[in-house]
Parts: structure tokens; sequence; C-alpha cells
């Protein structure tokens, strides 16, 4: 967290709002992350019962002869994501297991975790940050009133997905809406021309939906057609609800800001397979020191986040992966002398200066 209010203050997003702030908002993804299976306990006390409180237990083949239990750990990441590729965790949850009904299914649990991570942890980013706009972009398992509520409590802007099975009632109104003749202008049509491809987007939307208990929402229904040089069509249709009021002009951007969740699924493999062995626990016998290898790890990936998108490291890594690159740095980091490192000349600079490179494209 400090490390992104150093990041505001240095005004590396206001310098390239343009890129990063669609919408002059920051986007807050989150999605839990399943990581250290145990098939016994990794810490125990003096009587053999684990004593690991993050330890969630999963019983498998219940009721049968070969019924067996293992234990997961899992945290959920709340993650700023930008347009650019650029994605800043800045805070970490870890669930114990007194938290959550650990009876229910793989599945069950998941959205429980991460929906009670957000409830818990929304409330604490807002008093960290309490003057940034920011848009929290959640999937299906938000779509719900309270949710909803909370963050107009919280004074966030949202963009939820809204699946097939949420909010009945509100879909309904919307499919009757829908048929009117003068429901007409609130759409718009897109056509988008390249020589590759042809893109039809096709956008709908339902203003003031009222949820219950005096919330109000917006939704939005968006289908794009995918049509290359060779005949090939790919339909993509998604739906979300909105925190702001929709617009002719705000339409495509909102399904763009909307669909910038998908780059957290990044974040999550880089942690997993591109060097930071997000899935290594490190320290067993003690239940709380994995949870600190957690932090350095999210701290690291941050920095060298950083770092990937200035004009000086682009430069340096040439046709490498960001991987090899920073095995590569990593090397000659530890054939240096610390004191030499500290006498460099660029620390001893009073001010180092980044050129920062978001990708647009
Ligand atoms: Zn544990």
């Amino acid at each position: 967290m400090d490390l992104f209010k150093s990041c505001i203050k240095n005004k590396i997003f206001y310098n390239h709002s343009e890129i990063l702030l669609p919408g002059n908002s920051f986007h807050l993804g989150v999605d839990g992350f399943w990581v250290h299976h145990y098939n016994k306990p990794h810490a125990t006390d003096t009587e053999g019962h684990n004593n690991c409180p993050y330890c969630l237990p999963r019983v498998h083949k219940k009721g049968t002869a070969e019924e067996y239990t293992s234990w997961i750990h899992v945290f959920v990441p709340f993650v700023m994501i930008f347009p650019g590729g650029l994605t800043l965790p800045i805070y970490l949850y870890p669930l114990k297991s007194e938290q959550v009904n650990i009876s229910a299914n793989t599945e069950e649990l998941k959205q429980e975790c991460e929906l009670l991570a957000a409830h818990i942890v929304l409330p604490k980013i807002r008093e960290q940050l309490p003057r940034i706009p920011i848009t929290f972009l959640g999937d299906g398992l938000y779509c719900n009133q309270p949710f909803v509520k909370l963050c107009d409590y919280l004074s966030l802007d949202y963009a939820i997905v809204q699946t097939e099975n949420s909010l009945p009632t509100v879909r309904r109104e919307c499919d009757q809406l829908a048929k009117t003749e003068n429901h007409k202008i609130y759409s718009k049509q897109i056509s988008e021309q390249s020589e590759t491809k042809n893109i039809n987007s096709e956008f709908q939307w339902f203003n003031n939906r009222y949820l219950g208990s005096d919330t109000y929402t917006n939704i939005l229904r968006f289908k794009e057609i995918n049509c290359n040089s060779n005949g090939n069509s790919h339909t993509y249709k998604n739906e979300w609800l909105i925190s702001q009021k929709i617009n002719k002009t705000t339409c495509k951007q909102f399904s763009e800001r909307g669909r910038l969740r998908w780059h957290q699924e990044d974040f999550h493999n880089t942690l997993k397979n591109r060097g930071f062995a997000a899935e290594h626990d490190y320290a067993r016998a003690n239940p709380r020191i994995w949870l600190n290898w957690k932090l350095l790890m999210v701290l690291a990936f941050s920095i060298f986040e950083l770092f990937s998108h200035t004009q000086l490291a682009i430069d340096a890594k040439g046709t490498r992966s960001w991987k090899q690159f920073a095995v590569s740095l990593f090397a000659e980091l530890v054939n240096v002398l610390w004191s030499d490192i500290n006498d460099s000349h660029s620390l001893q600079k009073q001010k180092i200066q980044f050129r920062y490179v978001f990708d647009t494209s």
C-alpha cells in the first residue's frame, strides 16, 4: 500500500492518466488465490493436531472407506489494474478456517472467501485511500444488492458482471423494456473495420434499476461480433452493473473498463509460473511465516512491475523474456558487493527519474 501511495505521490498515474485512468478512475480487482496443498498438517500442537489457523480443510471421498482430508491456504489479493499491462497488488487478505464454512464444496468456498474478503478489506482500502476515485471490477459473485450498497456506502464506482442467474427480477424488467419501441434511444451500434477484421458492437443500457433496500444501479448489455478476413466470426456477450449512468458517449468506455478485470489472471499466472513460485510455501513449521513470504513476493512483483514499464528496462531486456532478464539481473546482483551498489553513480543522485512506457495497443 505504501508503494502504491508513493506512486500516487510521484504522479506516475496522473502523468499517464489518459492511458492508465480511463474515466479518471483507478480500477480495483479481486480474485482468490489457492496455494499450498497439504496432505497432512504442516504445523501441529503437542498432540499432533493442526494448529495453523490458515489451513482450510477439504474432505475428499466423503463417506467412503477412502475418505481423507487435505488442507489448503487461501489468500485474496486486491489488485489495481491498469490498461497498458500494469497491475499493482495493494492488499493481501489471508482466510482463516474459523471465518468460513469449511464443509462447503470447493467452488462455494472459493466464492465465500472472495466475498468475505471484499466485505472486510474494501472499507480498509477506502480508509487508506480516501480521496482517489476507485472503480471495483467484480465477477458475478458480487452481483447482489448488499454488495452494491456497500460500494455506494464507500463511494466506490463499480463494473460488476451480471450472470444469467443473478438478479432475475431486474433481468426480466430489462428484457421487457428492451422489447419496447421507445427503448431504441438507449442503444448504440458501432462498426469498426480494419484490413484484418471487422468488429460490430451493440450496446443497450437500462439506467436507474431498483435493486431493493433503497439501492439503484444501471445495467449495460454488450455484444461484439468479431469477423476476421477468412470469414470466421467470434461472438462475445457480457452484461454489467455499472455505478454511473450510461449514455451514448460512455457506453463503449464502460464495456472496455468492465473487461479490464481479465488482466488479473495474468497477475496470477506471473506469480505462479514466471519465477515467483507462488505455490511454494518456504516455511512450514511456523503458520505465519508463509504470509511474510507472500507479502515479500508481492512487493517484489510490484517493484519489478513498475521497473518493467520503464524505457530503461525495456531497452536493457532486449529480446529476452522478462523472466530471463530478471534472472540475469539477479545473477549480476549477487556478484556485486553491496558497498559497490551503494556507491554506484545512480544511487548517489538526489533524484532518479524513469521514463515510463505503457502499451496502448
Ligand atoms: Zn496452514
